[in-house]
């Protein structure tokens, strides 16, 4: 089976075939970056993550671009409350979210443009909307897009102009045409500091949010592209807006082929964001699971569907995790070897893959090797069940060291977790078996399991 992707434009599951042979080109909108990353942000970042691998995998090039959006409301105000400079909180929680989306294993995008770098291909996008008829200036100065004069708005969202201005909160038209109209340029205001102003045509200002993605687009991958990937809640306006604005500026008239969104993350079925006040930052999770269990944890589910966060459910994805880890702690991979796409089981995960990324179904495969691996100790088995996990960012620690990690050990260091082995050891020699079921349980009280085998005796967090 070829590779199919489910594409919001059409509602359905296509075929998938890069415009330019064996090159993939995608845009993910990335972070507005105020504060912490939470943990609704890993969701997107993950599954896009999956994405970009699964296709190099399937042997494609990728250029994958996920945009920086360090310059809005938000980030002006954090800014002011903090006394800093813009470019100082930007720059620092840049810094943070790095370490963050490296402790998750999500490779680096092939560009991470920042919106303030591409200021000036957002005002010559603008110029031309606006001698397209496409835009017009307004009496507060602002500079917005006319949607009424965009025939294909809404066609992201299946609805008619009607449809959404009924949608909609019951708008402040202000100076707008249309309440579904949406600013391009915004005039400065005093109240703002100057690091977030720019001279342009318009007067001074600052651009609006979705003009950005279109000038970052078309900067680095072009008028017309594979792949346009976000969060589901993106899709309107932020895509709709990104769509009227690219289409109606691109001389070609086109733009992203396949648009892919991500289902959201629901704490206590609320999604998850900063404005709800529910959120977890990615290292509040980080703080108590390692990054594999998280990564894990969203891989059981389909990217497009709703995922809900508890503890229960992240304390049952490291389980899960474990069983394979333990499956290739008693069997080890071998070196040097060699994913055969023929082989029955690699040949379902690919078809699992393929279709859409199913990776709730490619991981089941993940478990049906490992239970093999338990019954045969097959090297060839452990060495398909490390490479298939490979392709999802799985299974590559060594198995004791995962082993070892993650969960509360009572305060014992590794080296008195071995002196109270060695202590038991030398019970049993001895034949006080009284003794050393006495250390064995301290240990368990403390959530540290011990396996005994033919090589001696080896611990594992419990
Ligand atoms: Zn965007």
């Amino acid at each position: 089976m070829n590779l199919r992707i489910h594409n919001t434009l059409t509602r359905t599951v296509e075929p998938f075939a890069p415009i330019v042979p064996g090159h993939v080109r995608m845009y993910v909108c990335g972070i507005t970056i105020y504060d912490y990353c939470h943990v609704g942000h890993a969701r997107f970042l993950m599954a896009f993550d999956v994405v970009s691998r699964w296709l190099r995998t399937l042997g494609y090039r990728v250029t994958y671009v996920r945009n920086i959006t360090d310059i809005d409301d938000k980030i002006i105000r954090r800014a002011l409350e903090r006394g800093i400079a813009i470019r100082q909180l930007t720059a620092e929680m840049t810094q943070a979210m790095h370490e963050d989306v490296a402790a998750l294993g999500i490779e680096a995008p092939t560009f991470e443009p920042r919106a303030t770098e591409h200021v000036g291909g957002m005002l010559s996008m603008i110029a031309t909307l606006e001698a397209k008829g496409l835009a017009y200036r307004s009496a507060d100065g602002d500079v917005n897009f006319a949607v009424r004069k965009f025939p294909g708005y809404g066609k992201l969202s299946g609805k008619s102009l009607d449809q959404l201005r009924a949608g909609e909160r019951v708008a402040v038209l202000g100076a707008k045409q249309d309440p579904l109209d949406f600013v391009l340029w915004k005039a400065a205001k005093a109240s703002e500091p100057e690091d977030a102003k720019w001279d342009s045509p318009f007067g001074r200002g600052r651009p609006g949010w979705h003009i950005e993605c279109s000038a970052m687009c078309k900067a680095l991958l072009g008028e017309e592209f594979d792949i346009h990937g976000g969060g589901a809640d993106l899709t309107f306006p932020h895509h709709e807006n990104e769509i009227a604005q690219s289409e109606g500026a691109n001389e070609s008239g086109r733009f992203a082929r396949v648009w892919m969104h991500n289902g959201l993350l629901n704490l206590d079925n609320e999604k998850m964001s900063k404005s709800l006040g529910n959120f977890f930052t990615i290292r509040d999770v980080l703080e108590r699971y390692d990054g594999e269990t998280l990564r894990f944890f969203f891989l059981r589910a389909h990217y497009r569907s709703a995922l809900a966060y508890s503890d229960a459910s992240l304390a049952d994805a490291r389980g899960a995790l474990r069983r394979l880890y333990t499956a290739l702690d008693g069997t080890p991979a071998p070196e040097g070897f060699v994913l055969d796409w023929a082989e029955p089981r690699a040949a379902a995960f690919r078809d699992a893959m393929n279709d859409d990324f199913g990776t709730p179904e490619a991981v089941a495969v993940l478990f049906e090797l490992a239970t093999e691996l338990n019954r045969t100790r097959s090297g060839s088995t452990a060495g398909l069940l490390k490479a298939l996990g490979a392709t999802l960012g799985l299974l590559q620690q060594p198995p004791r060291a995962f082993l070892q990690g993650g969960a509360a050990t009572g305060g014992l260091d590794e080296q008195a977790i071995a002196e109270r082995i060695a202590a038991r050891a030398a019970a049993k020699q001895a034949r006080d078996f009284k003794l050393a079921d006495a250390i064995r349980d301290e240990l368990a009280a403390q959530g540290i399991a011990l396996k005994d085998s033919a090589q001696g005796t080896v611990w594992v967090k419990s």
